[in-house]
């Protein structure tokens, strides 16, 4: 029943991402940004906003700012200004936030979300940067409020999708993506507990198939996917019970509890603040100039959606070990080396995806952790491509080895193992004759039919040569000379 009702309903959700570029300085000044610096010790002035004080743009917080822009395939706003956004509140030491109100960063665009079924194109509205406010604390048993402005001016891009969202996996799945993207393109350390990524989701619901949207429920300030996605199944079930319930349902301000997993109303849309936005006199106008975006374009890495649609479309890798192998920042880009160094696509991935996955499993390390480089691990799969090592060899007795001894060539240790295949035909032949000679039984049974036999000739031979024969090889060689017998 439950469920059914739920069906008849479409859920409209358009996230609003907050994203803390990672920058040295703050927005408007040279004040440090810094997680976890004692209050208040990573202020000015202009972090203050004392009479008297000038902002000035801090240029890098625009070049990762067009960084995004570039990445979501966004129109770019030629002239751009910052706004004042006017009011009232102790963590907003000027009494306005500086942000962009008329002239965003950016409008449209979207955002390319590899999943399961392929890519998910997430349509955005705009991304605008903005100074982020200080923060209130309140002590426990304690009913003064005390603020640390370090905060304060910390730069932020406000990333807002379209109403074009339709479940909390979805929206889950932007915030993932957004967090991956952020750390590819280095603007943002994307960290959701440390505050550096948090998200509003606005949320409605309409009769299933009608076109006109919901009154939109906003929930602010979530800090992790999974609350993003808890808020969202309870409000839609709220909404859902109030409009079942012939009650319309109010446009408001919610926040999430995550102890309850439930949201609460905060403020009403008809108690919100005119925010009396105009542009700041003390800022001239930024003039996007196209050698700059040309240059930034230059510099932007292949991007994860990119690799993603390649390593589907272009080498046939399927949709989940595209989706494993583009998880994170660190995975694409050792991918990516991997393939710049020459190794085959799909070797790479089954590298990755195979040997180097249960390593880091088996070690509980992540791809950051992994101690061989790039071109380290490209040794040793090209020991296997050219068919020196055979695969198994290379995964469980060299990869061990190199990853204690990350500096060593993978030659090297592959002959201290000694697990070089003969490469020599001549004395491969040798060991072939010598064991066809003894074993004149067995050759009797292959002329006889029992072609299984080749096993045991072929286990003789890995044992003489120990281990060092090319399998393949020796087979072939093998099954050549029991014919002509
Ligand atoms: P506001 O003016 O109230 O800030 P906006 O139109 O700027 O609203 O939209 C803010 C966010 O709300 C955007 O992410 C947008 O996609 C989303 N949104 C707008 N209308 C709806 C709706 N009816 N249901 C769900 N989300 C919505
Ligand atoms: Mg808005």
């Amino acid at each position: 029943m439950e469920e059914l009702i739920r069906d008849s309903y479409d859920v409209v959700i358009g996230l609003e991402i907050h994203v803390q570029l990672k920058t040295r300085s703050k927005i408007f000044s040279a004040d440090p940004v810094s997680f976890g610096a004692p209050p208040n010790t990573q202020i000015s002035e202009i972090t203050l906003g004392y009479p008297g004080t000038l902002p000035r743009l801090n240029r890098d917080v625009l070049s990762l700012g067009l960084r995004m822009a570039m990445a979501c395939h966004a129109d770019i706003t030629p002239v751009q200004r910052f706004d004042r956004k006017n009011y009232f509140y102790p963590d907003l030491p000027k009494g306005y936030q500086l942000t962009q109100d008329r002239s965003p960063l950016c409008r449209g665009g979207y955002l390319a979300i590899p999943t399961r079924n392929g890519l998910l194109n997430v349509a955005l509205e705009k991304i605008h940067m903005e100074e982020d406010a200080g923060k209130s604390i309140h002590q426990e048993g304690s009913s003064d409020t005390q603020v640390d402005f370090n905060r304060a001016g910390v730069p932020l891009l406000e990333i807002v999708t379209r109403p074009v969202i339709h479940s909390e996996a979805d929206a889950a799945a932007v915030v993932t993506e957004v967090r991956k993207l952020v750390r590819f393109l280095g603007i943002s350390d994307g960290n959701m507990e440390e505050g550096s990524l948090r998200c509003d989701a606005n949320v409605s619901i309409k009769p299933k198939g009608t076109t006109a949207l919901g009154k939109k429920v906003e929930i602010k300030n979530l800090n992790s996917a999974r609350n993003l996605s808890h808020a969202i199944a309870y409000d839609v079930s709220r909404q859902i019970e109030l409009a079942e319930a012939g009650h319309p349902v109010p446009s408001e301000t919610r926040g999430f509890d995550a102890a309850t997993g439930k949201t609460y109303p905060q403020r009403t849309k008809e108690e919100l603040n005119d925010y009396r936005y105009f542009p700041d006199p003390d800022l001239t106008p930024i003039n996007v100039s196209s050698d700059w975006l040309e240059e930034i374009r230059r510099s932007l890495p292949v991007l994860p959606d990119v690799w993603f649609e390649r390593m589907v479309k272009e080498h046939g890798l399927a949709t989940s070990d595209a989706l494993v192998l583009t998880e994170t920042a660190e995975g694409i880009n050792y991918f990516n080396e991997l393939c710049l160094l020459g190794v085959r696509y799909k070797a790479a991935a089954n590298w990755l995806m195979g040997p180097v996955k249960a390593m880091l499993h088996e070690r509980g390390w992540s791809m950051e952790d992994f101690p061989l480089q790039p071109a380290k691990l490209g040794e040793l799969i090209q020991l296997v491509e050219a068919e020196r090592v055979n695969f198994s060899a290379a995964a469980q007795r060299l990869l061990p080895v190199m990853v204690d001894d990350p500096l060593e060539s993978a030659e090297e240790l592959a002959n201290r193992l000694g697990i070089v295949q003969v490469q020599d035909d001549g004395a491969l032949e040798l060991i072939v004759d010598e064991v066809i000679k003894e074993f004149p039984l067995k050759v009797e049974a292959f002329k006889n039919g029992k072609s299984g036999i080749v096993t045991m000739f072929m286990g003789e031979v890995m044992k003489r040569s120990r281990g060092k024969a090319d399998p393949r090889k020796a087979n072939e060689m093998i099954t050549n000379k029991l014919s002509k017998k």
